[in-house]
Formats: C-alpha cells, sequence, structure tokens
C-alpha cells in the first residue's frame, strides 16, 4: 500500500468515524428553557409575543397568539445506515410522541426542500398531530406527499419567483395563510454540497407517488427555498415580526430577502455551511437582523434529544467557525444576540404594535 492510498484510507476512516458519531460540542454555549432577551425593555399593555421554539434539524414552532406554523419539523432521526439507504427509512412515531409538542392548531407546515431530515416526519404529523394544516412546499414535496391519501388537498405547491440574485425578479408573491394573519413570500434559494463539495440526493420528481420512499435517497432534493416570514400587525397590514428562514446554507446571494425590509431573526444553517462562501457572514451583513437563531447544527444521525450533555455536532460543519462569524456581525450590529438553540428550548420575540 502506498502512502497515498493510506492517507485516503485514513480520511475515509476518519470522515465514517465523524460521521457516526458527530462532532463533539465541548463548550458550546448550547441555549435551553425558554429565553427572553427584550422582555424587559419593550413594555406595553398590548404587547404581542412570538415564540420561536426549536424542533432539531432546522425545523421549528413559530406561536403568535392563535397562529401557528411548523417549518421542516423533524423528530425521527434514522441512524447511519438508513442515512445511507442501506435500511429501511420511515417515521418513528415512538419518538414523534414523546418529543412532538402540540401542535394540533396548527395553521400550516412549511417545507423548504424534500430531503427526509426535513419531510420525512410532515406527513404523519399532518395526518395524526396537526390535522388542519396545509402543507406548503415544491412541486417534489408535493409529488412525495401525494402518497398520503389524509394530505389530499391539503398541499400547496410553491415556487420560486423571487429571487435576490436576479435584479428582474421584483414580483413578491406573497402567500398568505389562511385564517390566520401570516403571510410568507417563497425566495429562490439553493442546497450547499453536504461534504467535500458532493451533495447527495439529489434530483426531483416529476409524478405523483403511490407510497412514500423507503430508502433516504428516495426523498430528493427538489427545489430549495428560502422564506421570509410575516407575522401581521393586529389590524394593519405591516409585519410585527418578521423572520427569515433556511433550511440549507446556500452562496450569496441565494435565499436572501428583498432589501430594505426590515428581519427581526434569521433562522440559518449551521450543516454544510462551508460548501458554500460567505455563508452565513454575507447573508447577516445584508439582511442585519437583530436576532440570529443557529439551527440544523446538531447531528442529526444520533437518535433525538434535548439532553446538551448528548448533543453532538452535526457531522462536517465547524461550529465554531460558523459561531465566529456570526460573532462578527453581532459586534457590529448593535443589540443584536446570536443563540445556537438545545432542540425543545424557545426564543421568545416581542413587540408593541
Ligand atoms: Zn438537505
Amino acid at each position: 500500500m502506498n502512502t497515498t492510498t493510506s492517507k485516503k484510507q485514513m480520511l475515509l476512516l476518519t470522515s465514517l468515524l465523524v460521521f457516526v458519531t458527530g462532532c463533539s460540542i465541548g463548550g458550546l454555549p448550547v441555549s435551553v428553557g425558554s429565553s427572553c432577551p427584550d422582555c424587559e425593555t419593550i413594555i406595553c399593555p398590548d404587547r404581542e409575543t412570538l415564540s420561536i421554539e426549536y424542533l432539531g434539524s432546522g425545523g421549528y414552532v413559530l406561536r403568535r397568539g392563535q397562529d401557528v406554523v411548523l417549518l421542516g419539523p423533524f423528530i425521527s432521526n434514522p441512524g447511519v445506515l438508513t442515512a445511507l439507504s442501506l435500511k429501511r427509512i420511515e417515521p418513528k412515531a415512538d419518538a414523534l410522541e414523546r418529543w412532538l409538542p402540540d401542535v394540533s392548531t396548527a395553521d400550516a407546515i412549511i417545507v423548504g426542500h424534500a430531503h427526509y431530515d426535513h419531510l420525512l416526519d410532515v406527513g404523519w404529523i399532518a395526518e395524526h398531530r396537526a390535522r388542519q394544516a396545509m402543507v406548503y412546499g415544491s412541486r417534489t414535496v408535493a409529488h412525495l406527499l401525494a402518497a398520503v391519501p389524509a394530505l389530499e388537498h391539503r398541499v400547496t405547491v410553491i415556487g420560486s419567483e423571487y429571487s435576490a440574485g436576479d435584479s428582474a425578479s421584483t414580483a413578491k408573491p406573497w402567500i398568505h395563510i389562511p385564517a390566520t394573519r401570516v403571510r410568507f413570500l417563497p425566495i429562490k434559494s439553493e442546497h450547499a454540497p453536504h461534504f467535500a463539495g458532493i451533495k447527495f440526493m439529489t434530483g426531483v420528481l416529476d409524478e405523483d407517488l403511490d407510497r412514500l420512499p423507503r430508502r433516504a435517497n428516495g426523498w430528493v432534493e427538489g427545489r430549495t427555498l428560502a422564506f421570509l416570514i410575516e407575522f401581521l400587525h393586529p389590524t394593519d397590514d405591516r409585519a410585527l415580526f418578521s423572520l427569515h428562514y433556511q433550511d440549507a446554507a446556500s452562496n450569496p446571494p441565494l435565499g436572501y430577502p428583498p432589501p430594505g425590509i426590515r428581519v427581526d431573526a434569521t433562522l440559518v444553517c449551521v450543516a454544510s455551511h462551508r460548501q458554500v462562501s460567505g455563508y452565513p457572514s454575507v447573508l447577516l451583513e445584508r439582511v442585519r437582523p437583530r436576532h440570529v437563531v443557529l439551527g440544523h447544527w446538531e447531528n442529526f444521525l444520533a437518535p433525538y434529544t434535548q439532553d446538551p450533555d448528548k448533543l453532538r455536532g452535526v457531522p462536517f460543519s465547524d461550529p465554531w467557525d460558523f459561531i465566529d462569524q456570526v460573532e462578527q456581525y453581532v459586534a457590529t450590529r448593535q443589540g443584536s444576540q446570536w443563540v445556537l438553540p438545545a432542540p425543545g428550548s424557545e426564543l421568545l420575540l416581542v413587540a408593541c404594535p
């Protein structure tokens, strides 16, 4: 065996080890419980609150009064062999029943792309726990969910007419979620390669499935979208809370919200951020949010946990490098803050209408 071959094998072995175990998170300032950085300073009689609860793997529950929106909820966390398509994949009802919070009044489930770590649980949740929710996603998302009879007429295909990378793209086709004071703008984005420039599970579907894919590689990406989500003022059509959300890292300016719009919090994606350029530093400089929420940072190839002592970092991603970039941004934007949430933790935003 020559030296080059043995080095390659060492690299492969090390990579596999990282893949299986995730990265150590020793010393990472993981946030647990509920935090409300502005509760002491923003005070008024009719104050409103937006709860941003992190579920893990870039999934969230957003709640403002009666308005409840899920973003790519995922709890099942199949193991490595399943992720490698060597074993069957399916939602884990026991994990979902244990860990999913009450989402029975959810109005919508918004999905950024169709990989299993964002979509696998959506059919189960929409059928069993969020029975009134409409699901919004790409055409590929809709073709996959066509295999879930309970979701008939409940999936809305959303396009990517707005693209920050296209100067001719001036239309902003906001989508209003029925019976809520919430609207969102889908934004053309992209999905960073997973590792060493390689992206897995690529492709789109162009016809309905009659059963859900039984292997991870059947959950193909489809088109990846980012979102600007506005919880509107109680009486005016202006945002009371405005969030930018990405479930995959992207090269600038793909996935960026329209310029000139205030963004209170941006929910960014730690996983694979080094596989694209300037993420998240360029995004944060452009958007200038007050709060930065670091999502998709923990190892979703390990069994689901909310225990900070058991959490590990997502493989092939360096959370410290990400945090360095976020801290550099925070240092330039007075009053801004960032949080690395443990699954199950919550960030509360407050605002006076
Ligand atoms: Zn993905």
